[in-house]
């Protein structure tokens, strides 16, 4: 190029010297330069008049053309083909791509920034009964009213599916998985999961209903035991250490038989907040009272709580939560241990922290606390009569509450049991 530059100044300059040479006859050198410059900006016009017409209709072969023309015409020609060749490929790669999302038995649903309908598969047309021809370019929020979709699509906060009953058959459950791509553009996957559903009912009845039948036994089991203990002097002492250990293992497994109950509760009943904000500082002077009684005095309690900070939710479901952790303070620390509530809000939240000095719990645990029956070391645990599932509890109490445990735990140091809630759960500045 840079060559055929340096020729097409020679030849400006040829045809200057040539034009003031014949103008020079003329005894007019000036007027002949500037005639041979005019003849040269002629077929440089007329050039680029053949390249505008040539680009109007870009499907014709370029025109003919020799020297920096020539190259000019075959650099744009060359550089549609490869432009026309890429376009080709995405286009092939894009119906590959909607043949294979056709072909998903999921559904995939494609909104555009301003949240319409762009393009769906056949799975999505039948999970969620859409129309081509009346719900392209839609709100989906038009479509999918449930308000815990509506919050869910607003919340921007996609890293869990939302599992909901279908528009169109309520016996149904339909997943929901959104995805941020491009410029605010979003990717709904929609799953059928009654299957799934049903059998984690299926689980949920079968432990309600087991629970619920040990309940009675044990009941009459306990209760014969509480009045032979009260024989218990009259029997052989080898006996007596047998009905002391049959006494401790039937409370046990009430305790179990009542945590397995409050879980499947917390599973399948709906959530209801009372009416009245719940006063949390009362709250925790209440299960203080109950912690100390639990630790026979040998623990110090401490609470700062913001009286003014208030929570809506469940008092009863709360105070099981709350009580689960203080407990545990009190079960899991030796005596003269000293505990701290703390009840207070900074502008991401509100949070319920519950500190110990305590033996603490190594790291390598701490992310399995809340599985059902985990335990750092079960020894400890049936003596202090745990059945595991206390932080269970505590885990699906705070997520009907929007919130979430957080646990930090340092070994031989103590551990801290942080509830968080959103501040759209709490109420301030009540007088208490
Ligand atoms: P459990 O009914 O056995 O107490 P949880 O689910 O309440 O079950 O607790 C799970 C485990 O977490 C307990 O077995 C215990 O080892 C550990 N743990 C809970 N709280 C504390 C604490 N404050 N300090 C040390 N360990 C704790």
């Amino acid at each position: 190029m840079k060559l055929l530059l340096r020729k097409e100044i020679l030849r400006l300059v040829a045809w200057l010297l040539l034009g003031a040479v014949l103008g020079y006859y003329w005894d007019q050198p000036a007027l002949g330069a500037a005639v041979a410059l005019l003849v040269l900006l002629g077929q440089h016009i007329w050039q680029l008049q053949r390249l505008v017409r040539w680009l109007q209709a870009p499907h014709e072969t370029p025109p003919e053309a020799q020297r920096l023309w020539g190259e000019v015409f075959d650099g744009i020609y060359h550089y549609q083909r490869r432009q026309k060749a890429d376009q080709q490929q995405l286009a092939q790669l894009l119906e590959r791509i909607q043949d294979s999302s056709q072909a998903l038995r999921d559904g995939v649903v494609m909104i555009d920034h301003k949240g319409d309908l762009e393009w769906w598969n056949h799975a999505a047309e039948k999970l969620l009964g859409l129309s081509e021809s009346s719900d392209r370019g839609q709100p989906i929020t038009y479509l999918l009213r449930h308000p815990q979709f509506v919050d869910y699509y607003e919340s921007q906060n996609y890293q869990e599916p939302l599992v909901l009953p279908s528009h169109l058959n309520e016996e149904h459950f339909l997943e929901y998985q959104i995805t941020l791509f491009g410029e605010n553009d979003r990717l709904l996957l929609v799953r059928d999961c009654s299957k799934m559903k049903g059998l984690e009912r299926m689980r949920q009845d079968f432990i309600a209903n087991v629970s619920h039948e040990l309940r009675t036994p044990l009941t009459v089991l306990s209760g014969y035991l509480e009045t032979f203990s009260d024989y218990a002097e009259q029997l052989p002492t080898h006996w007596q250490r047998g009905l002391t250990l049959m006494t401790q293992q039937s409370a046990r497994m009430e305790h179990l038989v009542t945590d397995l109950l409050t879980l499947s509760r917390l599973e399948t009943s709906d959530f209801k907040a009372e009416a009245e904000p719940i006063n949390v500082a009362e709250l925790l002077a209440a299960i203080r009272v109950d912690a100390l009684a639990l630790s026979g005095q040998q623990h110090q309690v401490l609470v700062d709580a913001d009286t003014q900070l208030y929570l809506r939710g469940s008092a009863n479901e709360l105070r099981s939560a709350f009580s689960n952790l203080l407990f545990n303070a009190v079960k899991y620390t030796p005596q003269g241990s000293c505990i701290e509530l703390r009840w207070y809000h900074d502008s991401d939240g509100a949070y319920l922290e519950v500190k110990d000095d305590g033996p603490g719990i190594d790291s390598k645990h701490l992310a399995f606390l809340t599985q059902r029956f985990y335990r750092v070391d079960s020894s400890r645990s049936s003596q202090t009569g745990g059945t595991g599932l206390g932080l269970a509890i505590v885990k699906h109490v705070l997520l009907r509450h929007q919130g979430r445990l957080e646990i930090s735990s340092v070994a031989e140091q103590g551990s801290c049991f942080t509830c968080r809630f959103p501040l759209s759960q709490t109420l301030l500045g009540r007088a208490a």
